[in-house]
């Protein structure tokens, strides 16, 4: 049996940076450093070291982390920024040695058809890369008489010639790609207890956005048990990410003022046009340059071109969307994968729902919603919503 003691690392599109492929590697480095946190429930340090190596990063596993190579390759595969990673053994470049150890490691193994894939990354090595893959080849031949697939092996055997010596595995893990979390920088990330937005934090993260969480509550009208349930979701979505600010915003003063004076059928719109400008002043605060929503064109009333365009118009910070594009169907299977779909379902009010009319306006204009906004005091209520907003985190710091 292979038994790890290091884990390569091969990142994304990180390559691709030029000049940034510095500040790019940092930030994988220092979102895998929170592998830490993601295992804190074992409480121990399972990382000794992580290096820069030739163009990937080489993790130096502890004697803790030894005993949970499980462990740490599920968290791996929640990383941004990893395109595949491998366990594996460090020995040295020692032939004859690695090939008993390559005898040993698959004795247990069964097998129909292998291949042995040595790469080399130093001219010192005494031998060609295809010289290996025969020799061990042989070897393995000898014992097992089983024949070799370059292209649909069952066992492959790689072999990573590297400065500091040789890497021994079998399997390469996929990560998730995109681009290491913060990299891009912060965005709000508007959060309501449903399916979508949470798969739209997703998104943004897979681009490197640190997320900034802003939900908007009704208490009374809502239930706590709500709140608690995106907590939850932020939760989920941070479990291998950096601790993450969540903004919990009173929401119901301003439902009811709109309540009173506006026109039922514009009543989602601004509640949105609201939202927005309280997370516009949030996202000022927090140093964001966009503000995430988990909407999808057509997906509900409220979300046609013309109602994203009166929302838009209510604040200068950009609006983005990155379901846009995408079916129901394709969203709740991106959640079930992400693992936020089971506590999106649960029965929950979202203050979105409360007081909503049958009918409402699928094509607002402009100056209709500035019309229903007159009667309204905008800057105060917004004022009083930020006053008495709670900051939380999502995970311990
Ligand atoms: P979701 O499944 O994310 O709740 P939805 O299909 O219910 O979305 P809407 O209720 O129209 O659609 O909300 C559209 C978007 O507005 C949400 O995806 C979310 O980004 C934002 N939003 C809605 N309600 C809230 C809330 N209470 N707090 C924070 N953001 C919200
Ligand atoms: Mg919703």
């Amino acid at each position: 049996m292979l038994d790890p003691t290091h884990i390569i690392v091969h990142y994304a599109e990180i390559g691709l940076k030029g000049k940034n492929r510095a500040y790019f590697e940092r930030k994988l480095k220092e979102n895998i450093k929170n592998i830490k946190i993601a295992l804190r429930r074992v409480r121990q340090n399972t990382l000794e070291s992580i290096k820069l190596v030739q163009g990937r990063l080489i993790i130096t596993l502890s004697e803790e982390g030894k005993n949970q190579p499980d462990a740490i390759a599920s968290a791996l595969k929640s990383i941004f920024g990893i395109a595949y990673f491998c366990l594996a053994e460090h020995h040295p470049a020692d032939l004859s040695l690695l090939r008993s150890r390559v005898l040993e490691i698959t004795s247990d193994i069964s097998y129909q058809t292998f291949r042995i894939t040595a790469r080399k990354s130093y001219s010192n090595l005494p031998v060609t890369t295809q010289k290996i893959n025969e020799d061990f080849g042989e070897a393995l031949i000898e014992r097992d008489h089983k024949p070799v697939s370059l292209k649909y092996p069952e066992l492959n055997v790689h072999l990573d010639f590297l400065t500091a010596g040789a890497y021994l595995y079998l399997v390469k893990h996929a990560g998730p790609g995109g681009l290491p979390v913060g990299s891009s920088g912060r965005a709000i990330v508007m959060l309501s207890g449903g399916l979508d937005s949470p798969v739209a934090a997703w998104y943004a993260q897979h681009r490197g956005i640190h997320p900034i969480y802003v939900h908007f509550h009704s208490i009374p009208y809502t239930s706590e048990a709500s709140t608690e349930k995106v907590r939850q979701l932020a939760r989920i979505l941070d479990k291998f990410q950096r601790p993450t600010k969540l903004y919990l915003v009173p929401f119901a003063t301003i439902q009811e003022a709109i309540l009173k004076s506006a026109e039922p059928r514009f009543r989602v719109i601004l509640y949105r046009r609201f939202m927005v400008r309280i997370a516009e002043v949030i996202a000022e605060q927090e140093n964001c340059w966009g503000i995430f929503t988990g909407e999808s064109l057509g997906q509900v009333a409220s979300q046609t071109m013309e109602n994203m365009y009166v929302v838009q118009q209510a604040v200068r910070v950009p609006i983005h969307r990155p379901l846009i594009g995408m079916d129901k169907q394709e969203i709740i299977k991106k959640a079930q994968e992400i693992e936020t779909h089971d506590t999106s379902i649960l029965a929950h009010e979202d203050c979105c729902t409360l007081f909503i009319p049958k009918h409402p306006v699928t094509k607002a204009r402009l100056v209709d919603i500035e019309r229903q906004e007159s009667a309204l005091k905008t800057q105060e209520l917004v004022d009083q919503a930020i006053k008495n907003t709670q900051l939380e985190y999502t995970t311990e710091k």
